[in-house]
């Protein structure tokens, strides 16, 4: 009865535990609407990375199913899911040019050298780094290592990109332009986002809707408006609260 049919990503009674015994993730219904930006938000260990690690393919549900454009992936490899991540710590290919980091996973879907390159290179401009093709990751800034990463989950052009904490290793001056940009690329690409973060201001900042996770639970899924006006409990109104 409940079911909305035009759900890009659906968690459906998702359960996760490591051990066999402790859940991380208790039954998690969830529905992220094509191209909206989704951000999970909550303290550490609330199980929020847990989510996008069962997304992408690299954790499974202990129990329920998790869809993907109308379709159960529970047993779809992580690579075959089109899925684009950034994660926290770049991991970039030291050994490759910027370019050939960019043309990699173009290269992996079988794309032509001549059309990845011309792929690569149009991302490359859209992150602001046209012209640093040519370097290697360790000849880039912190921030530049992290626009790369961005548009190197961009270069396939998926549908959904995943991000887990991507800024947390810039300063505050660059996360806020980097949040700006961000924001931006997802607004003109009209790709769906899911965004993870313990920042409550980054989430207020970027966010269609928020997800505030505790202790594996989502204790309420709102629009940023609606989290600052009418918190649903007393964990969430001291969360958002915090640091603001
Ligand atoms: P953080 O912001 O610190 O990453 P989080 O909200 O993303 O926290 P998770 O990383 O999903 O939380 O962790 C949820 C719980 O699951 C934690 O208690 C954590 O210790 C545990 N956990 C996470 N990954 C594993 C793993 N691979 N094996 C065992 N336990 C894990």
């Amino acid at each position: 009865p409940d079911q909305n049919n035009d759900a890009y990503v659906r968690f459906d009674g998702v359960q996760k535990s490591y051990d066999g015994e402790t859940l991380v993730v208790k039954n998690l219904n969830l529905d992220i609407e094509a191209g909206e930006f989704l951000t999970m938000l909550g303290p550490s260990g609330s199980g929020k990375t847990t989510c996008l690690m069962m997304l992408a393919g690299f954790e499974t549900a202990t129990h329920g199913e998790i869809f993907l454009d109308g379709k159960p992936i529970n047993h779809v490899a992580p690579h075959k899911r089109d899925i684009g991540m950034v994660f926290q710590n770049y991991a970039l290919f030291p050994h490759m040019t910027v370019i050939e980091n960019l043309m990699f996973p173009l290269k992996v879907r079988k794309m032509a050298n001549a059309e990845a390159r011309g792929q690569a290179e149009k991302v490359l401009d859209m992150v602001g780094l046209a012209g640093f093709g040519e370097r290697r990751p360790a000849q880039l800034s912190g921030g530049q290592q992290q626009r790369v990463a961005v548009a190197r989950a961009l270069v396939f052009e998926p549908k959904l990109v995943l991000m887990d904490e991507p800024l947390g290793a810039l300063d505050k001056q660059l996360r806020e332009q980097m949040q700006y940009e961000i924001k931006h690329i997802h607004d003109s690409l009209g790709v769906t986002v899911v965004y993870v973060t313990h920042d409550q201001s980054e989430a207020l900042t970027m966010s269609d809707r928020i997800a505030v996770f505790n202790d594996g639970v989502i204790q309420q899924l709102a629009t940023p408006d609606e989290l600052y006006e009418a918190p649903s409990s007393t964990f969430v109104a001291q969360f958002i609260g915090e640091n603001n």
